[in-house]
C-alpha cells in the first residue's frame, strides 16, 4: 500500500467547507486503489492571526515542507481586510510561495460541454476551450524592493518595483515549453515588451529558450492584446506563459470561460532540494464571505485540485482521471451546485456534491 503524507490547510470562509470534500474524496480513492493518505492539519490565514497573531507560523511552513504535498483552501475574509493592518491573512500565500519555493502557478482552463451554457460568453465562443495558463509566482512586481508609502510635499506617494532574473524566466518559460510540448505545440508567451524592460528582457530569453524546442510553435502577444483575444477567441489558446501580475489578471479572466470560479483547480509547482517536485493545491476561488457559513460552496475546484495532486506530486494518473471524471458524471447526471444551477433549478449543497463524488470514485467509473 502506497502512503502519501499530505498538509492540510483549510483557511477561512469556504476554504475550510470545501477542504473537507477533498479529503472525503481522496479517502473513497484511497479504500478504491489501495493507497493511504495521512493528513497532518493546520493554521493558516485569519484563523492562524486569531489564533497565533500571525498568518503563517514557522512550524507550519516547516511541518508543510515534511510532507509530501499541500493541500491550500482560500485565506481571508472582512474580519481581517484592514490594508493598513501589518498582518494580513494573504501573507500566508506569499510566505507559502517563499518558503516552498513555489515558481510556477499551473491552471488548467477546460470547458466541460455540460457547462457550456453557464458561462457569460456564447456557447459556441466558449465550448472547445482547452487551454493552461503558467504564472510566474515569486518575482515580478508583488516581490520587487523598494516597496513602501511616504509623504512629500504634503503629497501621497508611492512605490512598487517591478524586477526579474534571468533564471526566474527561464524556468518558468522552460516549464511551458514543456507543458506545450506535451499538448498541441503553441505556446504564447505574454508581456508588455513595447513599454517594460522586464518584458524586452522576458522576450529575449524566451526566443534563446526556443531554439531547444524547435516542436514548438512561440508566438508572443502584448498583455492587452491576449486580455481581449481570451474573450473574443479563447479556443485559440492552448498554453500561455506570463509573469506574476499578467498572470495574475488573466487567470481571473480564463476562469470565466469555464463558467464558475467554483470550477476551477490549481497547482503551484517548485523544486525540492533534492530536485523531486513540491506542490501546492488549492481552488483559484478566494473564501466567499458572501456565501460562507451556509454549506452552498461548489466543493469542485477544491476536489479537482486534489486530482492536480495526484497527477503533479504523486504521479497517480489514473487516479487523477478518476476523480476528474467523477466530477464529470455528477454534473451530467444533472446534479448542480448553486453557482452553476439555472435560476428556479434545485442545487446541492457542499457535503452532498463531496459525498456524490466520493461515492462515483469509490464505485470505479
Ligand atoms: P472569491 O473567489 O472569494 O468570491 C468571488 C465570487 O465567486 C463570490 O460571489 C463567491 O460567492 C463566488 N465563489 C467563489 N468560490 C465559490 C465556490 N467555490 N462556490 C460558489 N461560489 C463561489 O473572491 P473575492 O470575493 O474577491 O474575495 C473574498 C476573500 O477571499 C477576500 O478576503 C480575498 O482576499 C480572499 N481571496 C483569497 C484567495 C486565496 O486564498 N487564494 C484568492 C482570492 C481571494
Amino acid at each position: 500500500m502506497a502512503h502519501y503524507r499530505i498538509a492540510l490547510l483549510p483557511g477561512d470562509g469556504i476554504g475550510v467547507e470545501v477542504i473537507g470534500q477533498a479529503v472525503r474524496v481522496l479517502d473513497a480513492l484511497g479504500g478504491r486503489f489501495d493507497h493511504s493518505f495521512e493528513y497532518t492539519e493546520d493554521l493558516v490565514g485569519g484563523a492562524s492571526i486569531d489564533a497565533h497573531g500571525v498568518a503563517l507560523r514557522d512550524e507550519t511552513l516547516d511541518m508543510c515542507q515534511a510532507q509530501d504535498a499541500v493541500l491550500f483552501g482560500a485565506v481571508g475574509g472582512p474580519k481581517w481586510d484592514d490594508p493598513k493592518a501589518s498582518v494580513r491573512p494573504e501573507q500566508a500565500i506569499l510566505g507559502l510561495r517563499k518558503g516552498l519555493g513555489l515558481f510556477a502557478n499551473i491552471r488548467p482552463v477546460k470547458m466541460l460541454p455540460i457547462l457550456a451554457d453557464a458561462t457569460p460568453l456564447k456557447r459556441e465562443t466558449v465550448e472547445a476551450v482547452d487551454m493552461v495558463v503558467l504564472r510566474e509566482l515569486t518575482g515580478g512586481i508583488y516581490f520587487g524592493e523598494p516597496q513602501r508609502r511616504w509623504d512629500e510635499d504634503g503629497q501621497r506617494k508611492a512605490v512598487d518595483t517591478l524586477a526579474y532574473s534571468e533564471e526566474e524566466v527561464e524556468r518558468i518559460v522552460r516549464l511551458g515549453f514543456e507543458t506545450a510540448r506535451g499538448r498541441r505545440k503553441l505556446l504564447t508567451s505574454v508581456d508588455k515588451a513595447n513599454i517594460l524592460d522586464t518584458s524586452r528582457m522576458w522576450r529575449e530569453i524566451t526566443e534563446e529558450i526556443a531554439k531547444d524546442y524547435p516542436d514548438v510553435t512561440l508566438e508572443h502577444r502584448l498583455v492587452d492584446a491576449c486580455a481581449m483575444d481570451l474573450i473574443r477567441h479563447p479556443s485559440y489558446f492552448d498554453v500561455i506563459v506570463t509573469e506574476n501580475m499578467f498572470g495574475d489578471i488573466l487567470t481571473d479572466e480564463a476562469s470565466m470561460l469555464a463558467g464558475s470560479m467554483g470550477m476551477l483547480p490549481s497547482a503551484s509547482l517548485g523544486a525540492a532540494a533534492d530536485g523531486s517536485t513540491l506542490g501546492l493545491y488549492e481552488p483559484i476561488h478566494g473564501t466567499a464571505p458572501d456565501i460562507a457559513g451556509q454549506g452552498i460552496a461548489n466543493p469542485m475546484a477544491m476536489i479537482l485540485s486534489a486530482a492536480l495532486m495526484l497527477r503533479y506530486s504523486f504521479g497517480l494518473e489514473q487516479e487523477a482521471a478518476t476523480i476528474e471524471q467523477a466530477v464529470i458524471e455528477t454534473l451530467s447526471a444533472g446534479h448542480r451546485p448553486a453557482d452553476l444551477a439555472s435560476e428556479g433549478d434545485a442545487s446541492l449543497g457542499t457535503e452532498a456534491l463531496g459525498e456524490l463524488i466520493a461515492d462515483t470514485v469509490a464505485a470505479g467509473n
